[in-house]
C-alpha cells in the first residue's frame, strides 16, 4: 500500500460518500457505479490518499489517514511507516486525477509545420489538408507509426495524461486502417475508427464508392477491434446521410458512437449526433440554441477542444451558454498534425479558461470526469475509492495554477495504475 500526504488541495471529482466507502466494498462494484456529481470539482484541503495496488483504497482528510490505515489492516495509528505502506510526503502540494484525453489522432507520419505556418500568415484550413497526412502515414512503416505515437504518448504523460483514446483515420484503406487499430490497441483500449476521416484521393471522383468500401469491409474487418466509431461530418469530408449510413454500420458492428461534429460550419451534424445516440460530439465549435437544446435532451456529452480554435484562429465558442443549455462538456486536446498538434492539456485548460469562459474548476472537472464520461469510464477521471490511481502532483499549492501560470510546466509527477511514471522535477 502506498500513503501519499503533503496534498494541500485534492481534486477528488468524487462524492464524499465515495471517498471513504472501502469497507467492504468490492473494488469492481466501486469502478462501476458512476461517484461524481457533474460538472462538480470536490476538492479536499490538507488531504491524502491511500493506494492499494493500482486502485484508490481511500482519499480524504490528512487527519483520518493513520486511522484509515489501521481500519485497512495495514498498520495501526503511528505506524504508518511499517513495512507494508509506503510513503510519500508532497510537503504541500494540489493533486488532481490525470487527464483524461478522449480524442486523439496520433496514429501518422509526416510533418505539417509548414501549413500551420501558412494558416497563421492568413490561410484559410479546410478538412483537405488530411489526405497529406494520408500519404505520408501510408508510406510509413509499422515500426515508425508506432515509435511516433510512443513518444507523443510519452510527451503527453508527463504533462498529465493517463487516459488516452486515439484514433485511426490516416490510413483510409482496408489495411492501412487495421494495422492503425492494431498499433491503437497495444497502447490503450480507447481505440476509435475513423476511416471516415476524410475521402482518399484515390475515391475522389466516387465519394460514395468509398462510404461503400467503409460500411462493407472495412467496419466489418474492425469488429471487436474498435471500441468507437467516428465520422468527421463536414463540408468536405462526409455529409449527413453518409455519416448515418456509416455510424449506423458501426453500432451493428458493436462500436459505439461518437462524431466530428460542427467544426467548420453550422451544419446539422450535432442535431445528427444527438439523435444517433452518440456518446459524445466533439468539436461543437458552431451550435444554434436548437443544437444545444437536442443534446442536452439526450445526454450526449459535448467535447471542447480549445487547440484547435487556437491552432486554426477559428472563434471560440463560448461554454457559458452551453452549460446553461444544459449540455455536460468535456475539454480534449484533439492532438493531430494538421488542425491542433498540442497534447498539453494544461494549455487547453488555460485557453478554455481565457478563451472559453469555463470557470477553473469548471476546466479542470472538464479535462478529467468530464473526458472520462465521453468515454463512458467510470474508473477514471476521479479519486474515490475504487478508482484507478491515476494522478498527477502538481508544482503548485492549488489546481487553480493550471490556467493562473498558463504555459509553465505545473506537472510534477504523475501516477498511473498506481505507479509513479512520471518525474518532472529538475535533477541536481
Ligand atoms: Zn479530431
Amino acid at each position: 500500500m502506498q500513503l501519499i500526504t503533503g496534498i494541500s488541495e485534492l481534486v477528488t471529482n468524487a462524492t464524499s460518500a465515495s471517498t471513504s466507502a472501502v469497507h467492504g466494498t468490492d473494488e469492481a462494484n466501486a469502478s462501476t457505479h458512476p461517484t461524481t456529481e457533474v460538472g462538480q470539482l470536490n476538492v479536499i484541503t490538507d488531504a491524502a490518499i491511500i493506494i492499494d495496488g493500482e486502485r484508490v483504497a481511500w482519499s480524504g482528510p490528512a487527519a483520518e489517514a493513520d486511522a484509515t490505515l489501521a481500519h485497512l489492516g495495514a498498520g495501526s495509528a503511528g505506524t504508518t511507516a511499517s513495512a507494508n505502506v509506503e510513503t510519500t510526503d508532497l510537503g504541500g502540494k494540489a493533486v488532481i486525477p490525470g487527464f483524461v484525453d478522449s480524442h486523439n489522432h496520433l496514429i501518422f507520419a509526416g510533418d505539417r509545420s509548414a501549413e500551420f505556418a501558412a494558416r497563421m500568415a492568413g490561410e484559410k484550413y479546410s478538412a483537405g489538408g488530411i489526405a497529406t497526412t494520408v500519404a505520408a502515414t501510408r508510406a510509413a512503416t509499422d515500426e515508425e507509426l508506432e515509435a511516433n505515437l510512443v513518444h507523443l504518448l510519452d510527451q503527453a504523460t508527463r504533462q498529465g495524461t493517463t487516459t488516452f483514446e486515439i484514433k485511426t483515420g490516416y490510413g483510409l484503406t482496408l489495411d492501412d486502417e487495421i494495422r492503425a487499430l492494431n498499433i491503437i490497441n497495444r497502447h490503450t483500449e480507447e481505440s476509435t475508427l475513423i476511416a471516415a476521416h476524410v475521402v482518399p484521393p484515390e475515391f475522389k471522383e466516387n465519394p460514395e464508392a468509398y462510404v461503400d468500401l467503409v460500411i462493407d469491409e472495412i467496419i466489418p474487418a474492425a469488429a471487436g477491434q474498435a471500441k468507437w466509431i467516428d465520422v468527421f461530418c463536414e463540408k468536405g469530408a462526409f455529409d449527413e446521410d453518409q455519416t448515418r449510413r456509416i455510424v449506423e454500420a458501426g453500432k451493428a458492428a458493436g462500436m459505439k458512437p461518437r462524431l466530428h461534429a460542427n467544426q467548420l460550419t453550422d451544419g446539422g451534424a450535432l442535431k445528427l449526433g444527438a439523435e444517433l445516440g452518440c456518446i459524445s460530439v466533439d468539436h461543437a465549435t458552431f451550435a444554434s440554441d436548437e443544437d444545444l437544446a437536442a443534446l442536452a435532451a439526450a445526454g450526449t456529452i459535448v467535447t471542447l477542444l480549445p487547440g484547435v480554435e487556437f491552432s486554426t484562429r477559428q472563434p471560440y465558442p463560448d461554454a457559458r451558454r452551453y452549460l446553461a443549455a444544459g449540455v455536460t462538456l468535456a475539454i480534449a486536446s484533439d492532438c493531430n498534425p494538421g488542425s491542433c498538434f498540442t497534447n498539453s492539456l494544461p494549455f487547453c485548460i488555460a485557453l478554455a479558461v481565457r478563451d472559453m469562459h469555463f470557470t477553473v474548476d469548471q476546466a479542470v472537472w472538464a479535462a478529467t470526469a468530464g473526458g472520462a464520461l465521453a468515454l463512458q469510464r467510470t474508473d477514471v477521471g476521479h479519486l474515490g475509492a475504487g478508482a484507478r490511481a491515476d494522478l498527477v502532483v502538481l508544482d503548485a499549492p492549488s489546481y487553480r495554477h493550471l490556467s493562473y501560470r498558463p504555459g509553465v510546466h505545473l506537472v510534477e509527477r504523475v501516477v498511473a495504475g498506481g505507479e509513479f511514471v512520471a518525474d518532472n522535477r529538475p535533477r541536481l
